[in-house]
C-alpha cells in the first residue's frame, strides 16, 4: 500500500500514512459508494451558449458595436466569420444563430457610422 499523498509504503492494512500522517484510500477497507456520475446533456445550455467561442465572442461583440460602434463592430464581424468557417466541422444551430448577430451587427455599425460621416459632410 503507498501513500497517494508523499508515496511511500506502508502496511496494507494501515488506515493512515506513517510518514506523513495523510489518511490512506484503502481500496479493501472503502466500501463508500461511488457518487454517480452525472451526465449533462448539452442540448438545454445550447440554446443558450454555442460550443463555439468564435460565435460568443461574434455574438457579445455583435451586441457591444450597436453601442461602441466599428471598433468593436469589426472584431464582431470577424469572430463571425470565423465562428461559421469552424462551424464547418461541427455543424451547430446556435453557433451559426450568434455568429449571425454578430456579423450582422458588425456592418450594421460599420454602415451606421459611414452614414453619420457622410451626413456630417453634407450638413457640413
Ligand atoms: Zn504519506
Amino acid at each position: 500500500m503507498f501513500c497517494s499523498s508523499c508515496g511511500k509504503e506502508n502496511e496494507a492494512d494501515a488506515r493512515f500514512c506513517i510518514h506523513c500522517g495523510e489518511e490512506l484510500q484503502n481500496a479493501a477497507s472503502d466500501d463508500k459508494p461511488i457518487p454517480p456520475k452525472v451526465v449533462c446533456n448539452d442540448a438545454g445550455l445550447d440554446l443558450v451558449l454555442p460550443p463555439n467561442k468564435y460565435a460568443i465572442w461574434a455574438y457579445y461583440l455583435g451586441v457591444a458595436s450597436i453601442l461602441c460602434g466599428p471598433p468593436v463592430g469589426i472584431p464582431a464581424l470577424t469572430c463571425g466569420i470565423m465562428a461559421l468557417e469552424s462551424d464547418r466541422e461541427h455543424p451547430n444551430r446556435s453557433s451559426r444563430f450568434h455568429a449571425w448577430i454578430g456579423i450582422v451587427f458588425g456592418v450594421l455599425s460599420m454602415l451606421f457610422t459611414m452614414l453619420f460621416i457622410l451626413i456630417s459632410i453634407i450638413l457640413d
